[in-house]
């Protein structure tokens, strides 16, 4: 008898270990001042309070780490730009030299992040940035190769600039002393890194010109052509002519269907409190949730989906 109580217990232990609601989830976002994590925490908090779906999130280097997070097994979830999601499915790009990582799977697309060229006020374009001290994101993240292939665009490589990887906290803290002449930030806009700086010393945000814009599009095709109004920051007083890509969720894609499925319906279920928590939950919606998506999705969010006839037919 205490032998089957035993075995009782062990199977109890376990099930609550790898069922929905028994263990928390981590998910993986970026720099604390991005704003992958100030919408990772708000999105998270509305699936705990209205699914009861615990995430514990994690700050990190953004997209590219947060995808080798995944494949090491260290997170379930991350937010991660749909451009670097398709390097690493397809092993091309800088994820050539460590071959393809297929072990993610596509959840939803959540908003429009702004490719933010900060720069000293005296410099005019992204020309001009030759020589500078320039931070093209941190190690690991998606930034610095929307860096790179903007500098393509202009004929110019990082050989050109004296480059450093650096977060947006770290590359905002240096630019306000001084030791930066620009950074990059691809992030959803406002960013509260460059609202805090907005606070503190001015800069120009640059524009990226029509020709190079026109090449990077037919080169690089994630990119969609993106207007940042003037006042998304205090002293941005005309508007910006840039570029956007996608932040998307995706998880491990062995992560079980319900999981997911309950992930999903918990997020687009509940599009109000999220809004309510975090401005960039009003881009979120069911019409547009796999827009940019060029991977496999996970059977939860097909599921999910498919019921409410985004996908499938
Ligand atoms: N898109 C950025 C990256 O992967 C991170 C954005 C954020 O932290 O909000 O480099």
């Amino acid at each position: 008898m205490k032998k089957f109580f035993a075995l009782l217990l062990a199977v109890c232990m376990l099930t609550a270990l790898t069922s929905c609601g028994g263990g928390k989830l981590f998910m993986a976002t970026g720099s604390e001042t991005g704003t992958y994590y100030a919408f990772g925490i708000a999105f998270t908090q509305v699936l705990k309070d209205k699914a009861g779906i615990e995430v514990n999130v994690q700050s990190t280097g953004a997209s590219k780490a947060n995808i080798q997070l995944i494949d090491a097994g260290d997170v379930d979830l991350a937010i991660v730009q749909n451009d670097v999601m398709d390097y690493a499915y397809n092993g091309t790009n800088t994820f050539a030299d460590e071959g393809a990582i297929t072990s993610f799977a596509a959840i939803c697309t959540m908003y429009p992040e702004t490719i933010q060229i900060v720069a000293r006020p005296d410099i005019k374009s992204i020309s001009d940035l030759a020589g500078k001290k320039v931070s093209v994101g941190d190690v690991g993240s998606g930034t610095e190769f929307n860096a790179a292939q903007i500098f393509e665009a202009y004929g110019m490589t990082f050989e050109d600039i004296q480059k450093q990887n650096l977060g947006f906290t770290d590359s905002a803290d240096k630019f306000k002393d001084g030791q930066l002449d620009a950074f990059f930030c691809t992030a959803g806009a406002p960013t509260v890194a460059i609202t805090e700086l907005a606070t503190a010393t001015d800069f120009t945000i640059l524009s990226i010109d029509a020709a190079e814009l026109a090449w990077l599009q037919e080169n690089y095709g994630y990119y969609t052509e993106f207007n940042m109004a003037a006042g998304t920051y205090a002293n941005i007083t005309k508007d910006v002519t840039t570029v956007a890509v996608m932040a998307t969720l995706i998880c491990d894609a062995d992560l079980d269907e319900d999981t997911v499925y309950n992930i999903t319906k918990g997020i687009y279920e509940n599009l109000e409190p999220i809004t309510a928590a975090h401005a960039k939950g009003a881009e979120l919606s069911l019409e547009k949730a796999t827009d940019g998506i060029s991977t496999p999705m996970h059977p939860g969010a097909v599921k999910y989906f498919t019921e409410k006839g985004v996908i499938g037919g």
